[in-house]
């Protein structure tokens, strides 16, 4: 299986994500775990990636497509996979396409976790990660609804778009996210 995982920050995407990639053996790719480990490991990237993390904005798309580029095309891949902050602006949903094509591996799914506005700043704002500033927070509260929600439309468009409600125990929003994946 092939999934697109998209959320606002705070929606608790990373934690449904571990349960998912356990119950369906899949390779976990979070562009966001991906650019804190190359931030901490100093590399030319990860330094370039920081410039734009710590404001809460969106690390230019030819950085990311790059590093999923690569990632996708290692072993435990090859038998499914769920990105996790990854296409988050349409250029990177055009890209990933455009290399799936190739592949001929078109993407089976496309979830979504639904959270209200309000919900998401409390989340975040208790939570404590570098990037977990309010005006920070903000930031990348602005940029999901701009850069990442006409995602919902792309998807949709495409007939592979499934949304799930956000709010709730963990248990019964994975309940809902295995529903949907039938
Ligand atoms: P959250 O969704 O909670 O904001 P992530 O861990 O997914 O956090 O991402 C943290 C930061 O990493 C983002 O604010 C952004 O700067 C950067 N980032 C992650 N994925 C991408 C992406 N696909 N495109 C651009 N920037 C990204």
């Amino acid at each position: 299986m092939r999934i697109v995982f998209i959320g606002p920050p705070g929606a608790g995407k990373g934690t449904q994500a571990e349960r998912l990639i356990a119950k369906y053996q899949l390779a976990h790719l979070s562009t966001g775990d991906m650019l804190r480990a190359a931030r901490d490991a100093r590399t030319s990237v990860g330094k370039k990636a920081d410039e734009y993390m710590s404001k809460g904005e969106l690390v230019p798309d030819d950085i990311i497509i790059g590093i999923i580029d690569e990632r996708l095309a290692e072993p435990d891949c090859q038998k499914g996979y769920l990105l996790d902050g990854f296409p988050r602006t349409i250029a990177q949903a055009e890209a990933l396409d455009r290399l799936l094509a190739e592949k001929k591996t078109p993407l089976d799914v496309v979830l979504e976790l639904r959270v209200p506005e309000e919900e998401l700043f409390q989340r975040l704002a208790g939570r404590g990660r570098a990037d977990d500033r309010p005006e920070v927070i903000r930031q990348r509260l602005v940029a999901y609804r701009r850069q990442t929600e006409p995602l919902l439309e792309y998807y949709g468009a495409k007939g592979i778009l499934k949304s799930v409600d956000g709010l709730g125990t963990v248990d019964e929003i994975f309940d809902r996210v295995v529903d949907v994946l039938g």
